[in-house]
């Protein structure tokens, strides 16, 4: 059985429903110490899971997905209740894509990673072979955020899986039961003990798991914990990949179908109360249609319906703590002060108890503004102007952030030449955020997006390591590079460089003659 770790409560971590603000109940903050003890047994288990068929490790992935299936709502309602999000949302950004990506990996992950044989141009004639084989890790550490808190885990977690680690998954302490709920999933297809073992607790829990010198670390959060952890992993050489924060920009061209862009906008901008890496946080738009777009922004945010997320029909629900509202309010009054007009919302949502935040139109904005350069991670959106193709793609770049963003025009060729210019991990052209549920994509960002890769067949390759394996099937002669060196030996290796390297069969023809008379000279010795 996978093991849903109950150690003794040193210290609890509390979680709350967001929405009430209630207690939603206590979980161990597991210590240094019983982390380390989850790594030896970690590795044990790898020991044996590692030698599982990918035929063996996609059953367990496809009965999880039963699970989830079978408990569909059940699963929905607890993301809601512990994340606060809407219902909707649970299922359909979370759920769904999920189960997408588990069906994928757990159909492909074999193909992805078969043995390929290395074209070796020139080396190749001299009888050798080369092949790549790819070899799981040993213990993958995934530390997730809050925000996606059952997708991004339990998608890092299969593919880890498939990829034939050992996982040991830290969930957020402000979602520690969704993580638990992963577990049990798992534990409920008998995957062999201690394969995948959920360690709740807070950052110090993540950062002894950081410390406990495992093969490699999945954390998604922010750019100050990304960089605390690239360097605690960096004493043990054990690799990393971080999937940071974004500041994400969206720019609609005059030519843009507007509707749709609006709605896109809309939904870019506030799904999840903004709380998504992608989110749209800066909004674009070409001058001479700023005005009316604006104007269709704000009626339609004005028509959202803000309520707790539990109810089918509520559209934006509460965020996830009031640390998140407090960052919210601060950039909010920074905006305000900076000069930029609130067009609506710009306040907490006072008919309720809970962190709920009014989804809030900005216009007036510029790049200069703090609201436009740190990440905001809530349901705000800026407005800002163009002119040009230019100016608009150097506002674009203009951020420390590279993770996505996306161009609205119905001219697609504008559309790619412009988005081939953005700096961001993933560029849209007329769609906006949701590519982190297509499972087949690579996902990551550039500069303080973080590195690496989850996701596709690049996030699978995170999970493995390629060994090479090189067969010299030619065993007559020593390598005409062997020692001992003499005038002979540098007269060929001067012909290696001019003729063999230049990697043409006609040029090496040419080395013939200096080739034999060395391999003479060796054979002699
Ligand atoms: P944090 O960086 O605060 O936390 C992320 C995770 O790291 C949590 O599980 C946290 O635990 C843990 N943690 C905290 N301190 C340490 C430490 N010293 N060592 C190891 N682990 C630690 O981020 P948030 O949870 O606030 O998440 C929001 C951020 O995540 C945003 O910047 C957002 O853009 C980014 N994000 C990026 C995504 C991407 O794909 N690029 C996707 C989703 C979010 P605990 O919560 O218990 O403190």
């Amino acid at each position: 059985m996978s093991a849903v770790l109950s150690f003794p409560i040193q210290d609890e971590i509390i979680s709350y429903n967001p929405a009430t603000g209630e207690e939603f109940g206590r979980v161990a903050n597991t210590s240094a110490e019983d982390v380390k003890a989850a790594v030896e047994k970690s590795r044990q288990a790898f020991e044996k899971w590692k030698e599982t068929s990918f035929k063996q490790r996609a059953k367990f992935v496809m009965k999880a997905r039963e699970v989830i299936l079978d408990e569909l709502d059940e699963i929905a309602r607890l993301i809601s209740d512990e994340s606060g999000k809407p219902i909707a949302e649970s299922l359909s950004m979370e759920i769904a894509p999920v189960l997408d990506l588990m069906q994928y990996f757990a159909r492909n992950a074999a193909k992805i990673l078969k043995p390929e044989k290395i074209n070796i141009g020139l080396y190749a004639t001299l009888g050798r072979t080369s092949k790549i084989i790819y070899k799981p890790l040993g213990t993958v550490g995934i530390i997730p955020a809050w925000n996606y808190p059952f997708s991004i885990p339990l998608g890092e977690v299969v593919m880890s899986l498939m990829a034939g680690n050992a996982v040991i998954l830290k969930p957020s302490e402000l979602t520690p039961f969704i993580g638990l709920k992963i577990g049990e999933i798992f534990e409920k297809v008998n995957l062999p003990t201690d394969v995948l073992q959920v360690v709740t607790g807070d950052g110090r829990t993540g950062a002894a798991l950081v410390d406990s010198g495992i093969e490699k670390i999945m954390f998604t959060g922010s750019v100050a914990t990304g960089k605390r952890i690239a360097e605690s992993a960096a004493k043990h050489l054990t690799s990393v990949v971080l999937e940071l924060g974004g500041k994400d920009p969206m720019i609609v061209f005059a030519d843009a179908n507007l509707e749709l862009a609006a709605q896109g906008a809309i939904w870019g901008a506030f799904c999840n109360s903004g709380q998504s890496c992608s989110s749209v946080e800066r909004l674009y738009v070409e001058e001479f249609i700023a005005e009316d777009f604006t104007k269709l922004i704000v009626e339609k945010t004005k028509r959202l319906n803000q309520d707790s997320g539990d109810k089918e029909t509520t559209d934006v629900a509460a965020m996830s703590s009031e640390r998140q509202i407090k960052i919210v309010e601060d950039h909010v009054e920074s905006f305000r002060r900076e000069g930029a007009k609130i067009l609506t919302g710009g306040k907490r949502n006072e008919n309720f108890r809970g962190a709920f935040y009014e989804p809030t139109v900005i216009s007036n904005a510029t790049n200069e503004m703090r609201g436009m350069r740190e990440e905001t991670f809530g349901p705000t959106l800026p407005i800002v102007t163009f002119k040009t193709e230019e100016e608009a793609i150097r506002l674009a770049n203009d951020s420390d952030f590279g993770l996505t963003a996306s161009v609205w025009t119905k001219d697609l060729s504008k559309g790619k030449r412009v988005a081939e210019k953005i700096l961001a991990g993933t560029v849209c052209v007329n769609e906006v955020l949701y590519t982190h549920g297509i499972g087949q994509t690579p996902w990551g960002g550039f500069k303080q997006s973080g590195y690496g890769r989850t996701h596709g067949k690049y996030g699978l390759l995170e999970l493995v390591a390629p060994q090479h394996i090189h067969v010299n099937h030619f065993l007559l002669t020593p390598n005409a590079w062997w020692m001992p060196y003499s005038s002979n030996a540098v007269e060929t290796f001067r012909g290696f460089a001019k003729h063999f390297a230049s990697g043409s069969l006609r040029q090496t023809a040419k080395l013939m003659p200096q080739l034999l008379k060395r391999i003479k000279e060796l054979r002699s010795k």
